[in-house]
């Protein structure tokens, strides 16, 4: 495998770059995933054509293989190409002893499979247990819940380029 040049980003998914409901909001789904409809964050596109000219970009959900296919065809399509879109099958299930349920592991290493070292890597995720094993790698940001007003994405932008001159 190719040592590869570029950082990658790895997006989340739900609450990070959609917000699927069983019940419509106020405003048109970007596409139904029946029995949910998708709502994508405000900003999406503009975000990804923006660090898609810097950046490496890879998805990892612990939704399944179906869902993720079907958020990557209609978010990314072939505009966007990903080194990867991963599922719940890529994550380690372990027992969450507060809620006594499972949570699912994004373990980065696995990534390095791909090509990258872990110092290349950054995972865009609204939930924090899911990075745990690799805080440093996690990219927090706040959890979408569907509202047309949510500017996150716009500080992602400027929260990258503030990490990339700080680098430089
Ligand atoms: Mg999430």
């Amino acid at each position: 495998m190719a040592v590869k040049k570029r950082k990658l980003i790895v997006f989340d998914l739900d609450e990070t770059l959609v917000h699927a409901s069983k019940t419509e909001l106020g405003h048109p789904a970007a596409f139904a995933f029946p029995p949910y409809f998708v709502y994508q964050r405000p900003f999406l596109a503009e975000m990804l054509t923006t660090i898609a000219a810097e950046y490496d970009l890879a998805v990892w959900s612990s939704s399944s293989r179906e869902y993720v296919d079907a958020v990557v065809t209609h978010v990314f399509g072939a505009r966007y190409p990903l080194q990867f879109a991963w599922s719940v099958e890529r994550c380690v299930q372990k027992v969450d002893v507060r809620s006594n349920g499972y949570v699912y592991i994004k373990d980065l290493r696995k990534i390095q499979g791909q090509g990258y070292k872990l110092e290349q890597i950054m995972m865009v995720d609204d939930s924090p247990e899911k990075i745990a094993r690799q805080p440093k790698n996690h990219v927090a940001i706040a959890a979408y819940t569907g509202h047309q007003d949510d500017r996150a994405l716009l500080d992602l932008l400027q929260r990258l380029k503030s990490k990339n001159t700080a680098a430089a």
